[in-house]
């Protein structure tokens, strides 16, 4: 169905966005596709019919026409571009396809609206010619090397650069590291830059201008980009900006800074700046440190510095209230503070005058500060000396008239005339000796005449008896007369008077003290020397008085007393000492004390005491040789024993064996009797053994120097009770034994103590009923306190110290077996290291064995 295939053709052609169209051979529009509306400005049935020449731009027309004859020819064109006068007269860049099909003498043709494509490439014209503007109308210089530092490429600026500065003629290709030895650092800094960056590194760097004389300093900032191709660094591009001017403003600045730096550190004047807001310092001068007297490093913050300036929390408070109220108010005036005193960090005061300058809209607070401390010291020596002389001129001014030659009255001032109670009418004019005739009955009037005799000036003191009063008077001769001071010095008069009386006093009590006193002066002159020392020394006191001690005493020159008074002057100190008068053959304790003038010295005899002290330490050498002595035949004695139970075992134990010969060999031939001697000497000579071996044990006991250990005495009566295991339980005896504490002693010695004294205590059980024994103890202040009860047979109180002898029994072998050693032995253990052992005990009830152990034993 052709017909339906054209209607599709139609609509594939309007559904084109491109334009499809057909042309005759004679060049007119055959069929146009809708999209010519859109892109043209024409509806297809205003163009088919007309040539389509008369619708491309004239200036392509030539050129239009010579493709359509090409293509007439057989040609394919693709790609053909020329401009089509839009329906508006604007024109439209077209872009052609066509074909010739010379069976129908049509041409097939398809035209796309070039614009968009135009207009992207003039933009990217653009750009590549703006970047390219920029690039090479920039002063800053860029360009591009390769592995082998050679430029490959550069803009205008790098090239107008290296001909003006280094008058090098840039080509792509130069070698960048190699220019003349001239800037040989300068290139060797770039260098190394090249090549932290061809080794992948972006880098952006200020440079420092070349050393170079000749070629004026510039600094640079450069950025150097690797360039990678895939992976591998290929090269570089580096972009570089002069940044001379900007270093120049910084070094101005700097320097600058330097400069105020500087200023402040030598300026003769404290300053900080504070941070308004936080009070943190942010910079402080030496001399503001050494004005307050803290080291600049503690002189943080204005909290801690208040604190350590002004100690004292009253005037802190009051100092800060001012210096606030100071700043609040914005008045300069009042930011000023002079004579502020201030403790620096060893606690001295010193004065300052401090200024505040704030600088509110930085946030800042400058702070100055002077040292005034020799200012207000200076003027407090000032104060002091106005008012000294002031007191001078006062007191010069106490008394005071001028006679002429005859002695009449020319001047009188103020406090003369109130001390003679006249007004100066009274006297000026008057003669002295008719207005105080009294005057003329005393010294006064001798000491004028001297004066007027000799017209030197004369003081002199005197009592003036109608005025019951005492005056210091000076008399100065004069041009026209004399010129008298005087003064009342009653008052002092009566003090001196006081002091001697007491002085009277003191020599009084200095005398009736037991003691002997004699007072020397640095010369070791005497100057006192009371009663009882005349006695003791046997030399009175004017024969003492006013002589050297040394002449007087010459034997105890170079003694231990010269060195002692040597000392007590030199030191200023109290010595105390004895020392043995050769010559009267007596001891003196002797003290010396300094004085304003010398030494006060009191001693006294000595000499019985020192006697008694003889003999004491006589009898106590005596007896501590008596004790060694006795210690010494203890030591034997228990040797002896020693030896003697040793060498005894051995003669028995033969004893012993002959007998057992004897009986089983004569057995049969010996009768009754004789057995039962054998049977004696056999138990005699058992016994005697059981003697030697406790002998042996009360020889060793407390004597041999066994170690102190730390003992647990609950571990140690556990042992002892083990070895009277099958008693306890035969006799069914109920034991009963405390928690014991740890102490310090030897280990067989507490042993032995508990073993005897535990075995006695079954030993000598009650004979009927139940048998008791209990170990208790007490923890007294210095001491343990150990006591084993049994309710036995019991001891007669009078035996209660027997018993603890040796050899001391109470009973017959055949009643009880023993030696009456264990007891004596327990007293040595117990008393070896200060303990005590006794008895508490009741015939027939029962006994308790106590004994201490001290706890100051150490191991
Ligand atoms: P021994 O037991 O070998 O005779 P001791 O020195 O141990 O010697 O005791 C001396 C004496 O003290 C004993 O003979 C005994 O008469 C008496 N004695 C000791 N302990 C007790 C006790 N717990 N009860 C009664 N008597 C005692």
């Amino acid at each position: 169905m052709p017909h339906n295939n054209q209607i599709h053709l139609q609509d594939f052609m309007d559904l084109s966005l491109d334009i499809v169209c057909v042309i005759s051979t004679d060049g007119k529009f055959i069929n146009v596709s809708q999209a010519s509306k859109r892109i043209w400005g024409y509806d297809r049935e205003e163009l088919i019919g007309n040539y389509f020449i008369n619708y491309v731009a004239k200036a392509d027309r030539i050129e239009t026409k010579e493709v359509e004859e090409q293509i007439k020819n057989g040609r394919e064109v693709t790609h053909f571009e020329n401009n089509y006068i839009h329906k508006d007269g604007s024109l439209i860049p077209i872009i052609w396809s066509a074909k010739f099909e010379p069976k129908k003498g049509l041409i097939f043709c398809i035209a796309k609206d070039n614009s968009p494509i135009k207009k992207r490439d003039i933009e990217k014209e653009e750009i590549i010619q703006s970047s390219h503007d920029i690039i090479n109308g920039t002063q800053n210089l860029i360009w591009c090397i390769d592995k082998k530092y050679q430029l490959l490429d550069f803009n205008k600026a790098m090239k107008t650069q290296f001909q003006d500065k280094f008058n090098v003629q840039l080509e792509v290709g130069q070698n960048m590291v190699d220019f003349p030895p001239d800037h040989q650092e300068y290139i060797n800094r770039w260098k190394s830059l090249y090549d932290q960056c061809l080794a992948g590194e972006t880098i952006s760097v200020e440079i420092a201008p070349s050393e170079h004389k000749n070629v004026e300093p510039s600094w640079v900032h450069a950025n150097l980009t690797p360039i990678y191709e895939g992976d591998a660094v290929k090269g570089l591009v580096c972009h570089s900006t002069d940044i001379t001017e900007k270093k120049k403003i910084e070094l101005e600045l700097q320097k600058q800074n330097d400069l105020v730096q500087n200023i402040l550190k030598h300026i003769p004047m404290g300053v900080a700046v504070n941070k308004i807001s936080t009070g943190n310092q942010i910079l402080i001068n030496q001399e503001f440190s050494n004005t307050y007297g803290w080291p600049e490093s503690e002189l943080t913050d204005v909290n801690s510095f208040f604190k350590k300036v002004y100690p004292d929390p009253i005037y802190r408070k009051e100092i800060s209230e001012m210096i606030i109220e100071g700043i609040e108010s914005g008045d300069i005036n009042k930011m000023r503070w002079n004579e502020i005193k201030i403790t620096t960090k060893k606690g001295q005061s010193k004065y300052v005058d401090a200024k505040n300058i704030p600088l509110t809209n930085q946030d800042l607070m400058i702070s100055t500060v002077m040292d005034v401390t020799q200012k207000v010291n200076n003027k407090k020596k000032i104060a002091n000396a106005l008012e000294e002389k002031q007191n001078i001129l006062e007191s010069i001014s106490d008394a005071f008239y001028a006679l002429d030659k005859n002695l009449n009255f020319t001047y009188v001032n103020e406090s003369a005339l109130k001390s003679m109670n006249k007004s100066q009418n009274d006297l000026i004019g008057k003669n002295l000796f008719e207005e105080f005739p009294q005057l003329g009955n005393t010294v006064f009037k001798e000491f004028l005449k001297e004066v007027k005799r000799t017209g030197k000036p004369s003081q002199f003191e005197f009592y003036y008896k109608y005025y019951d009063l005492w005056f210091d008077e000076s008399i100065y001769p004069s041009r026209d007369g004399y010129s008298i001071y005087y003064k009342d010095i009653t008052k002092r008069k009566l003090i001196t008077e006081a002091l001697e009386e007491a002085y009277e006093k003191e020599s009084q009590i200095l005398e009736s003290i037991s003691d002997a006193f004699v007072a020397v002066d640095r010369n070791f002159n005497f100057t006192y020397f009371n009663k009882k020392a005349e006695q003791l020394l046997n030399i009175t006191r004017e024969e003492a008085l006013g002589k050297n001690q040394w002449d007087l005493f010459e034997y105890a020159k170079g003694s231990i007393a010269e060195q002692e008074y040597n000392k007590s002057i030199q030191n200023n100190e109290t010595r105390t000492f004895d020392f043995y008068n050769e010559r009267l053959n007596i001891w003196l304790n002797i003290s010396s004390y300094p004085s304003k003038n010398g030494l006060s010295i009191y001693f006294r005899d000595i000499t019985q005491e020192k006697k008694q002290r003889k003999e004491l330490e006589r009898l106590n050498a005596e007896l501590k040789s008596y004790t060694q002595k006795l210690e010494q035949s203890n030591k034997d004695l228990e040797q002896f024993a020693y030896i003697a139970s040793h060498d005894l075992q051995e003669p028995l134990r033969m004893v012993s064996s002959f007998m057992t010969q004897l009986q089983k060999k004569y057995e049969d031939q010996l009768d009754e009797k004789g057995q039962t001697y054998i049977n004696f000497a056999v138990d005699g000579t058992r016994r005697i053994r059981q003697i030697i071996i406790d002998l042996l044990e009360f020889s060793r006991a407390g004597t041999q120097n066994q170690k102190l250990e730390k003992l647990d005495l609950n571990e140690e009566l556990a042992e002892v009770l083990s070895l009277h295991h099958t008693n306890l339980n035969k006799y069914n005896i109920n034991l009963e034994v405390e928690d014991l504490p740890e102490l310090v002693y030897t280990k067989t010695g507490i042993r032995q103590l508990f073993h005897n004294l535990i075995g006695n205590a079954i030993k000598y059980r009650r004979k009927e009923g139940q048998a008791n024994i209990a170990v208790t103890w007490k923890d007294h202040d210095e001491e343990f306190l150990f006591e084993i009860t049994d309710n036995g047979i019991g001891i007669d109180e009078k035996y209660e110290n027997k018993i603890f002898q040796i050899f001391q029994r109470l009973h017959s072998k055949s009643e009880y077996s023993g030696t009456g050693i264990g007891l004596a032995i327990c007293k040595k253990i117990v008393e070896k290291y200060g303990g005590e052992i006794w008895l508490n005990s009741k015939l027939g009830i029962g006994s308790t064995f106590c004994f201490t152990i001290p706890k100051n034993i150490k191991p």
